[in-house]
């Protein structure tokens, strides 16, 4: 199938892509790399009046390391974001995330902006900032606004933005010393999306978390915030209290069941990897079921 007809507009300037997206409201959608809103048109899902092409704002383009917070621009492509030096050093949770988003040709293209607006539960990205503890930066025609990741997510394929703003970039608090991080989906293939994924980042002292955010994609609407998670939180970690912390994280998801795999399939899963990041992140196989990694 080929897209309904539209308008093509290329944006000079986030003031420019400001006013057209004001002049057309609901009728215009963003584009960045084009890797999910194309297939989406051409699939019929969506037939937008007018496209604003924004892939020429160099000034949304970039990461850059300022007063101990890690900016990164919302044009920056995936495949920049895996090859970043300053990625790696400071947010190394995202380095591994990244490797798991699509296959190199959409990497070559896909930009953060674009998969953090596109909020799909089952990506990568959007689970990644939440573990990150990152602060999503959003700009209108009268104001910029910052929304912590767990607030900008707020449903399948919806977020905080409206239709009349850009999401500019975010900024990452810049890892500690002592901070660990895990990330693992299950998936049918490499580069797939997930079928139950978590990305976690701790604070570990003395074998024991100081802080645990652990942000679990493809089993709920959105990422998720694990409030099981406060329950190992500066405890000595026994196979009792990761069981009581794994019901409560059961409790607290509601997966959705698709041809990929039931709700109790999903659960399990999250369970699975909530052991394995405790076991990893503590170094402690004999927590993990079956007590290998
Ligand atoms: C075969 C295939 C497999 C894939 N597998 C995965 C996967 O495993 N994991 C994964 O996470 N992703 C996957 N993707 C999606 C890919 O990562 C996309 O690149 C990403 O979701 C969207 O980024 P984009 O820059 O291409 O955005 P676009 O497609 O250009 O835009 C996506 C949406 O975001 C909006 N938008 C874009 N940028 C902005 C902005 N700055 N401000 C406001 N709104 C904006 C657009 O209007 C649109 O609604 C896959 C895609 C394909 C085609």
């Amino acid at each position: 199938m080929k897209a309904s007809a539209f308008s093509y507009a290329r944006a000079t300037s986030v003031a420019n892509a400001l006013e057209l997206l004001v002049a057309y409201g609901d009728k215009a959608k963003v584009l960045s790399g084009g890797q999910s809103l194309i297939p989406a048109m051409n699939l019929r899902l969506i037939s937008p009046e007018l496209i604003v092409d924004i892939g020429e704002i160099t000034e949304l383009r970039g990461i850059a390391v300022r007063g101990g917070v890690l900016r990164v621009g919302a044009l920056t492509r995936h495949v920049d974001l895996l090859r970043s030096p300053e990625i790696a050093a400071y947010a190394p949770l995202l380095t591994e995330a990244i490797a798991h988003v699509a296959h190199p040709a959409i990497r070559n293209r896909g930009t953060l902006g674009g998969s953090l607006a596109h909020a799909d539960p089952a990506a990568e990205l959007p689970a990644s900032m939440v573990a990150l503890n990152a602060t999503i930066v959003v700009r209108g025609q009268a104001r910029e606004r910052r929304i912590a990741a767990r607030d900008f997510f707020t449903g399948i394929y919806e977020t905080a933005l409206s239709a009349q703003e850009l999401l500019i970039g975010v900024e990452l608090p810049i890892a500690q010393k002592s901070s660990a991080h895990f990330f693992h989906e299950f998936a049918r293939r490499h580069g797939d999306y997930a079928i139950a994924g978590l990305a976690a980042q701790a604070i570990v002292r003395g074998g024991l978390f100081t802080d645990l955010r652990a942000a679990f994609f493809a089993v709920g609407d959105r990422p998720i915030l694990a409030k099981a998670a406060t329950k190992l939180i500066n405890v000595g970690v026994t196979p009792t209290v990761l069981a009581e912390a794994s019901a409560t994280l059961a409790a607290e998801l509601d997966p959705q069941e698709d041809q990929q795999a039931s709700a109790a399939m999903r659960r399990h899963l999250a369970k699975i990897l909530l052991a394995r990041c405790v076991s990893a992140l503590l170094g402690r196989p004999d927590l993990t079921p079956g007590g290998t990694l």
